[in-house]
């Protein structure tokens, strides 16, 4: 469920027009619902009601500070993979006792930043990373507390570059290793260990690969427990996908996934962590953009829109469908025509969408990319020197520019000619 919707024949989110948002902040824009975030939190909240567990949201899902802030105020944690989505965790106010570090190459800077700041735990991927961070934390006079991640070798079913607990990838420690590991990480000075991590992948349409991971991971802390490992803290890890297809996809519930992790973890008294990332923030996106022009090609025609993969690459990176809504609601009966949705960036890739039925759309018109809530503004570039489009956020009645528009000035500040070279003129 989302709170964007047609009234009056004209896209709203909540109760602010999107035409109007445009007016004000110029295309193309991303534009967040907080009603939208708030639901999908609570009913992620309720579905893990009885369970000892905290919902750590993945910041690179979307890292906006208003967006994290929305979360943070509504109780929930962060999962962090880099000092810069830290900062913005502990900018937005998330406690350091509510942040989890992840991520396979983490800096000795970043390891000391995490400790010097207090937070829950470091989730460790490997034995180098474990022997670093004790040196680090004893040369401290501290304990780092962490888990070891698991790959559970669980195909998860979702797209290549998404899936994350196969042996073949780069993610945490083989789990037929991860008892040997963690008894090592015992014995090691600076190291808490407190327990263990999984994350088999993002965009998860089905369960059964939850299944299989989450009782790999029993099977485990059973193991290190009947070994007198004291593990008290199971990390889930993200994934649970959402609908970009509302008429075609059907992901799991909440309250399913839950059910899961009741029947595989729920007796085994640990604190529980789950790391949502696009469950959370995926369908409380849009991404606003205005047609250039409409171009007949030799067998097709192309809808030329101001928004391009550089600012929302997902169709180009994963093949990713995004609905595409005319801001002008279509009257039913309408005509649909196939069209080629494709932005400016000189690639072919910069395809949103493919013979995609929709209602005729002239210069001018405004369209939303729906779904972009996750991994639309965080994987953005800057790709054929176009500017990072700004994010707006929407409560009730009011909106407000979270992240602005920059100008080209600040495009170019950081760059320099060196000073063998002439010095064009102003
Ligand atoms: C990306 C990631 C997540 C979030 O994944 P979603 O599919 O957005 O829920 C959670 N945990 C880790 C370790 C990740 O890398």
């Amino acid at each position: 469920m989302n709170h964007f919707h047609y009234k009056n024949g004209e896209l709203y989110v909540e109760n602010v027009p999107v035409g109007r948002l445009a007016g004000k902040v110029g295309t193309p824009f991303y534009c967040y619902s907080t009603a939208t975030l708030v639901r999908h939190f609570e009913v992620l909240r309720d579905a893990l009601a009885g369970l000892d567990a905290t919902i750590c949201y993945a910041v690179k899902a979307n890292s906006n500070l208003a967006v994290i802030r929305t979360l943070a105020e509504l109780g929930a944690g962060a999962d962090v993979v880099s000092e810069g989505e830290l900062r913005r965790a502990l900018a937005a106010g998330v406690p350091p006792d509510r942040i989890v570090f992840s991520g396979v190459g983490k800096s000795k800077r970043e390891l000391e930043l995490a400790l010097d700041k207090g937070i829950l735990q470091i989730n460790v991927e490997s034995d180098a990373e474990l022997e670093e961070l004790s040196q680090l934390a004893a040369g401290k006079g501290r304990q780092a507390a962490i888990a070891i991640r698991v790959n559970p070798d669980v195909d998860a079913n979702t797209h290549a570059k998404i899936t994350t607990g196969r042996k073949e990838n780069k993610f945490g420690i083989e789990w037929t290793r991860a008892h040997q590991v963690l008894q090592q990480a015992s014995r090691l000075p600076g190291i808490e260990v407190t327990g263990v991590a999984v994350h088999i992948g993002s965009q998860l349409t089905e369960l059964h690969p939850f299944r299989e991971a989450f009782r790999r991971v029993r099977d485990l802390v059973l193991m290190l427990k009947a070994d007198g490992l004291a593990i008290r803290r199971i990390d889930l890890g993200g994934g649970l996908g959402v609908p970009y297809d509302p008429r075609n996809e059907n992901p799991p519930l909440p309250g399913d996934y839950a059910d899961i992790i009741r029947e595989t973890l729920g007796d085994l008294g640990c604190q529980l962590v789950v790391e949502p990332g696009r469950l959370l923030v995926g369908n409380a996106g849009i991404l606003v953009s205005r047609v250039l022009r409409v171009k007949e090609g030799a067998t097709r025609t192309f809808v030329v829109c101001d928004a391009a993969m550089n600012d929302l690459v997902r169709p180009a990176m994963y093949d990713a469908y995004h609905e595409i809504l005319p801001i002008n609601e279509a009257l039913p009966g309408t005509e649909l025509l196939p069209v080629d949705v494709v932005g400016p960036v000189c690639e072919s890739g910069d395809t949103f969408a493919r013979q995609r039925g929709l209602p005729a759309l002239a210069r001018g018109d405004l369209i939303a990319f729906a779904t972009a809530g996750a991994y639309g503004a965080t994987m953005a570039s800057t790709y054929n020197s176009r500017l990072l489009v700004p994010e707006v956020m929407v409560k009730e009645s009011v909106f407000a520019v979270v992240r602005a528009r920059p100008t080209y000035e600040d495009m170019l500040a950081l760059e320099s000619l060196p000073r063998w070279m002439h010095q064009p003129a102003e």
